[in-house]
């Protein structure tokens, strides 16, 4: 029997799953990210091996941190500097001799929502708001992409914010009003000085508030049917958070219909799930 690969290369874990041909998990394990690429490249390699037993492997998807380059297959993830200018596709297509497919890890997501999370629509913008902050965008099912393959950031957009430290609001890319920066595990750190997690029910209001203003941004110029948000932070708040920032969008969005606001419905899995649907149907 044949299988099929999932991989997610997160900035905290790196998480393998073999799929059989309709999606379904066979096995799965996972490892925390190491500081040296070496390393996160032979864990990846063992995992793959244990994950695959002696299954022929008929196709592998890769989700990790953007930006990439999505047709050569090179990767540079902001938030994991030492996997700069890595070569994954070449890398893997040679140990592996499969079909191999890498893209940034929300546009994976996007697709896992989509293909395992139950979803029809014809406009569905994905979020994840994690160490960083980012979306995908998917049009009939497929991804869509700018000029050049280019990755729309949508973490990166500059938001009317509320903030009560606004001098520490600095985001990773260089410029001082992204989203991301209000946003994101890594902006929340920055702002609050402590993890998303430890948040007082005021910062949440605060944090719920910028995100509202970038939804409100997206569903004005995306108009999608349904925006899903995953990642840590947004599914370790839950539901509260997620309403509290669809009434700020709501508010302040007069001229096109607005979107339906849920949080995502594969939890921490959303990347490895799409990751295993670009293995089946890429
Ligand atoms: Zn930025």
């Amino acid at each position: 029997m044949g299988v099929f690969i999932g991989l997610d290369i997160g900035g905290t874990k790196i998480m393998v799953a073999s799929a059989d041909g309709e999606g379904n998990i066979l096995q799965r394990v996972r490892t925390a990210t190491s500081t040296s690429l070496e390393a996160d490249l032979e864990n990846i390699h063992r995992m793959i091996k244990e994950v695959t037993a002696e299954a022929e492997i008929l196709g592998m998807g890769a989700a990790i941190g953007g930006p990439l380059d999505w047709e050569q297959g090179i990767v540079s993830p902001l938030h994991q500097p030492v996997w700069r200018n890595v070569p994954l596709k070449a890398l893997m297509k040679e140990r592996w001799r499969c079909p191999f497919h890498v893209d940034v890890d929300t546009n994976v997501a996007a697709l896992g929502e989509y293909r395992w999370g139950g979803l029809s629509a014809a406009r569905f913008l994905y979020l994840t708001l994690s160490t960083g902050m980012g979306g995908g965008l998917l049009i009939d099912g497929k991804i869509y992409r700018g000029q050049g393959g280019a990755h729309p950031e949508v973490g990166h957009q500059s938001i009317h914010f509320r903030c009560s430290n606004p001098s520490a609001v600095q985001c990773e890319c260089g410029v001082t009003d992204c989203l991301e920066a209000l946003v994101s595990g890594n902006g929340i750190r920055r702002i609050y000085g402590k993890p998303a997690e430890a948040l007082n029910a005021e910062e949440w209001e605060e944090v719920a508030y910028n995100l509202g203003q970038g939804l409100r941004n997206m569903a004005a110029l995306y108009t999608p049917e349904i925006i899903r948000i995953g990642g840590g932070v947004a599914v370790g708040e839950g539901h509260g958070f997620i309403s509290q920032a669809r009434e700020v969008m709501q508010a302040h969005l007069k001229l096109v219909p607005a979107p339906r606001v849920e949080l995502s419905q594969l939890g921490y899995d959303t990347a490895l799930r799409g990751a295993i649907a670009m293995a089946l149907f890429e």
